[in-house]
């Protein structure tokens, strides 16, 4: 970056949309659900018949109430949905229910690495169809089964001043709405997108500059390569003497930049107006408190608890509490092992088990390796009957068993079947060790003469001699002994 760059900063703010997982849309019985054949989750009211009338889905109010207060917001009392008006082919409406002026959710904040967020609003309103462009050259195509699906929108206040931020805030708010199971939070399905508003500024100047906002940001990866891109756009700009103007942008993932789309003089008056088709939204003290007592322990919470009550880094904290599936797993483990193996069973969880995930594309809950056989495994490395390389064998083979329940999966089944019992008997490795010094004289006498960096060299050939069985410690004793 050049110098003069530095001069500046940026602000950013985002806008999140969020696809709800409720069963039905968000005004009628249609099914949400994804990878149906186009156009048959359908029916009169998402198609916008005229006649027809919406109803409300409960659980849309459910499942917006329990971000808004993980998120500590304002909960309106008394809410309406206005109607966003504009003409598009995947909107057979002619507008999209939304809420305007009077959003249920205002004023939270959520924390990243010390610092607050804050969160203007987050109101709730339904997705359009899909335009499909590419499955024909000289038609469009569309499917009107995302009509009606509800979806929650969450704009923060422009708080943000590095890309890191921003990755970090989006990456918070991934882990909210799955850990209360609202949405899956899959942002390359579009289950979870976002836009950002970008400007810079000199530093310590008390007013924003004007904003871009780019839109079509489907990766975190992407959110936070567009935003590098557009600091350092508007920065140029404006040092080679121009202006920034507002503007809505795409971004080009594969150029790794944005694109102007339109700019925001031409861009759509909506002619937002109350919503005559549905009754005001009533949110009373006894549905307030209902969601707050059925909210779970919440990503921040969990992650001091582990760091408290387990003794586990920051980092590994950090880790194990991204979801909620694994934080279970990892404490279910510590349930059944000593507290001395709790960064044992972190360390295990962090690289074995993720790793599992990660080659297998599964989720913990798919995983087939009981929590119990792996506290069954890290309780034989602690009791010193395994090694730590024999243990990685066993779970090797754990690994290939049919499910959790699969006697097989036992790992002192495994130990005793494939015959790994560490061997700390000091007659049975003496005898491996005897062997190991009678075929390497030339290395003993070496040794001997005081070259005793060769003590691994020794250890190694026990270990390898014992194929991996014989205690590392008991080993390493008797060799100083013998040889010594
Ligand atoms: P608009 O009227 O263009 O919709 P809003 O004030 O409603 O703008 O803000 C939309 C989003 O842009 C919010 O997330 C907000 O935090 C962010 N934002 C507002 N002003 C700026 C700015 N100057 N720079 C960066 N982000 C901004
Ligand atoms: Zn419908
Ligand atoms: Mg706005």
């Amino acid at each position: 970056m050049n110098n003069s760059h530095n001069k500046y900063e940026a602000v950013i703010g985002l806008e999140v949309h969020a696809q709800l997982k409720t069963k039905s849309k968000a005004f009628c019985n249609c099914s949400t659900e994804f990878n149906t054949a186009p156009n048959t989750n359908v029916c009169p009211v998402c198609l916008g018949h005229p006649g027809t009338l919406p109803v409300l889905n409960r659980n849309l109010v459910e499942y917006i109430l329990r971000l808004g207060t993980a998120t500590d917001c304002s909960i309106r009392e008394k809410s309406i949905f206005a109607r966003k008006n504009y003409f598009y082919p995947d909107l057979p409406k002619g507008y999209q229910i939304s809420q305007f002026d009077q959003p249920i959710c205002s004023e939270g904040s959520v924390e990243i690495e010390g610092k607050k967020v804050g969160i203007t609003r987050i109101h709730m309103e339904e997705d359009a169809g899909k335009s499909i462009h590419d499955l024909s050259s000289d038609e469009s195509l569309v499917d009107l089964n995302r009509c009606g699906v509800p979806l929650i929108e969450i704009v923060s206040e422009p708080d943000m001043r590095t890309p890191k931020e921003a990755y970090d805030y989006l990456t918070m708010l991934k882990q909210l709405v799955v850990y209360l199971d609202i949405c899956d939070g899959n942002m390359e399905e579009g289950s979870l997108r976002c836009d950002a508003n970008i400007s810079v500024r000199l530093k310590g100047a008390d007013k924003f500059g004007t904003k871009c906002e780019v839109k079509n940001l489907n990766s975190f990866r992407n959110v936070s390569d567009a935003i590098d891109y557009e600091i350092l756009r508007q920065i140029e700009l404006i040092e080679s003497g121009g202006k920034v103007s507002h503007q809505t942008m795409t971004y080009d993932a594969r150029d790794k930049k944005t694109i102007p789309m339109r700019s925001k003089e031409e861009a759509h008056d909506y002619r937002y107006f109350p919503e005559p088709d549905l009754v005001t939204v009533y949110v009373d003290e006894e549905w307030k408190n209902s969601v707050k007592q059925s909210l779970p322990e919440l990503p921040r919470e969990k992650f001091n608890r582990f760091r408290t009550e387990f003794g586990i880094p920051e980092y590994d904290a950090e880790v194990l509490t991204q979801s909620r599936g694994i934080a279970a797993y990892f404490e279910e483990i510590c349930s059944k092992v000593k507290k001395e193996s709790y960064k044992t069973a972190s360390n295990w969880v962090m690289t074995e088990v993720m790793r599992v995930l990660n080659d297998r594309k599964i989720s913990i809950e798919e995983f087939n390796v009981s929590a119990a056989n792996l506290a069954a495994l890290i309780n034989m490395i602690a009791g010193g009957s395994i090694s730590n390389n024999i243990a990685k064998e066993v779970y090797a083979a754990m690994l290939l068993s049919d499910s959790k329940t699969d006697p097989k999966q036992d790992p002192a089944y495994i130990v005793k079947e494939k015959n790994l019992l560490q061997v700390s008997d000091s007659s049975e490795i003496e005898s491996i060790i005897k062997k190991v010094i009678s075929e390497n004289p030339k290395e003993t006498e070496r040794y001997k003469s005081g070259e005793t960096k060769l003590l691994g060299f020794f250890v190694g050939k026990v270990m390898k001699e014992s194929k991996g069985k014989a205690n590392p410690k008991v080993a390493n004793e008797l060799v100083i002994k013998h040889l010594g």
